[in-house]
């Protein structure tokens, strides 16, 4: 049981903002994400283009955004638990209990939502065997190519997740792509790449296909796919990978029993609570009159969520307004070393 004075949930740019703001009035801050890595919308979907409208940065990218935010925050220490779905938070005396999927339990008084659009999840196949053998030769992502090392492997999608990855692990395996039309939707460079690679049979591409079922008994032994004209034909392989773009889900943070607004929480503009008392929404999923989806709205968000939370974390102190350019103590709290 980890507890903390704030939990944050969702480590896109404003849910690392805020850890920001709560370490530099010192409050202590663990933050949760369902994704493989930091960065929210910013690295999961645009870490190359460029962003002009940070306050004092002209211009850049969704991933050097993420990196600076990052190191903004290191003097905090904050544990960042990636890979992780809150699911459940209940109220135990005057503290919240958070869950996580992987049954990790947090104790905190004060929540800071900062789930943007809800959980990011990969589009998944809904066919007969694909969740029996989810992670255990059906996946989505790739942790550690290693694992297809000199492996027969089929990869699903038309985009660039699926060509870059078939390019990458024909080095090491022997690759089928299988997409479910006859144009890839992939960057021009890579489908020209993955033409090139079938010409010179280091990658088999079977088009329009899409798949009917994964077969194994304790591993995946084989696919069927099935062709537009409904005929099917078996492929032998030992792992099947799908790359079909993410969806975002609300999630476990519909059944709360927070205030909800279409897809997001309305919330208090004083303080950024929800109906919830030590509950906070800011960034995209928080609403009230006015809001702006920008990453710039959700840092001011943040800053003031944090001064609330420093209520519920130290009942008995008194929250006082201060620089960072003059406080001692917040330069402490940052690290800065005296000139
Ligand atoms: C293509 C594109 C371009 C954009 N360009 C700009 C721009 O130029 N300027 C600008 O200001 N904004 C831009 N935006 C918008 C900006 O990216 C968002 O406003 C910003 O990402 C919102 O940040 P956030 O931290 O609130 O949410 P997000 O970035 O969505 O992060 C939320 C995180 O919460 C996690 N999460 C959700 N639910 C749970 C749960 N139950 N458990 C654990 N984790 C959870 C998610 O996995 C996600 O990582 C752009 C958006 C897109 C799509």
């Amino acid at each position: 049981m980890i507890k903390t004075d704030a939990l944050v949930i969702g480590a896109g740019p404003v849910g690392l903002f805020a850890v920001h703001q709560l370490g530099i009035i010192g409050l202590k801050a663990e933050v949760i994400d369902n994704l493989d890595k930091a960065g929210g919308q910013c690295i999961e979907l645009y870490p190359d283009k460029p962003i002009y409208d940070i306050p004092a940065i002209p211009e850049c990218t969704g991933e050097t955004l993420t990196k600076s935010l990052i190191e903004q925050i290191k003097p905090f220490r904050a544990n960042i638990h990636l890979g992780e779905r809150v699911q459940e938070i209940k109220k135990e005396n005057n503290s919240w209990k958070i869950t996580t999927n992987k049954n990790k339990v947090f104790i905190s008084p004060n929540i800071i939502i900062a789930a943007g659009v809800g959980s990011f999840e990969p589009r998944k196949f809904s066919v007969i065997g694909a969740e029996k053998f989810e992670n255990k030769g059906v996946h989505y992502s790739i942790k550690d190519k290693k694992l297809f090392e000199k492996k027969r492997v089929c990869i699903f999608g038309g985009g660039d997740s699926a060509l870059d990855w078939a390019i990458e692990l024909s080095k090491i395996a022997e690759v089928t792509l299988i997409h479910r039309r006859n144009e890839f939707r992939g960057a021009q460079h890579s489908t020209d790449l993955v033409k090139k690679l079938e010409k010179e049979n280091k990658i088999k591409i079977k088009t329009p296909f899409q798949i009917d079922s994964v077969n194994g008994k304790d591993k995946v032994t084989s696919i069927i796919i099935k062709g537009d004209d409904e005929k099917k034909e078996e492929i032998k392989t030992d792992f099947v990978l799908g790359f079909f773009g993410l969806i975002m889900k609300l999630g476990p943070i519909a059944e709360w029993g927070l205030n909800l607004d279409k897809k997001t929480i309305p919330v208090n503009t004083e303080n950024f609570q929800t109906n919830k008392e030590g509950i906070f929404a800011i960034g995209d999923i928080c609403s009230y009159p006015g809001k702006l989806k920008l990453i710039l709205s959700g840092f001011h968000e943040g800053a003031l969520a944090a001064r609330a939370c420093f209520k519920l974390a130290r009942p008995n102190e008194k929250y006082r307004f201060e620089f960072t350019t003059t406080s001692k103590s917040m330069q402490k709290r940052l690290g800065v070393k005296k000139k």
